[in-house]
């Protein structure tokens, strides 16, 4: 924290001809001010990563075992349900004849994942053998 008062205490010490003890409290006066840039920069990254969370828990939603993530008027997936839910990471899934494949995970979903609303059916994990 920035004490103001160091401002006034480097006043008196140039008034009253103590020019090296104003030079050491405006160093130190320098050193408390990158610090609070570092932290600063440090909260913006933190404010920057829970708003792109919040508008991620706002726009992602579950649908019949899968994941999809609205973006304007298009809603993109199916994502990987093991990779969110373990890791947090959407991984779209791939189609390979009717099953649906995890690149990342590996995991195959029996099923269908219809694109934004059509028919249902749940997901099921087949386990690694
Ligand atoms: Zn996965």
């Amino acid at each position: 924290m920035l004490d103001y008062r160091l401002f006034k205490q480097i006043d008196d010490c140039f008034a009253s001809g103590h020019a090296d003890k104003a030079r050491r409290l405006l160093m130190e006066v320098q050193s408390r001010s990158i610090a609070l840039r570092d932290e600063m920069n440090m909260l913006h990254i933190r404010l920057k990563t829970l708003e792109d969370a919040l508008q991620l828990a706002r726009n992602l939603f579950n649908r019949d075992g899968f994941y999809w993530l609205k973006t304007g008027d298009v809603t993109q997936g199916p994502f990987c349900p093991r990779c969110y839910e373990d890791e947090g990471a959407l991984i779209r899934l791939e189609r390979t004849g009717s099953k649906l494949h995890c690149p990342y995970c590996h995991a195959s979903f029996i099923g269908s994942a219809r694109a934004a609303g059509g028919g249902a059916h749940h997901a099921h994990i087949l386990p690694f053998v």
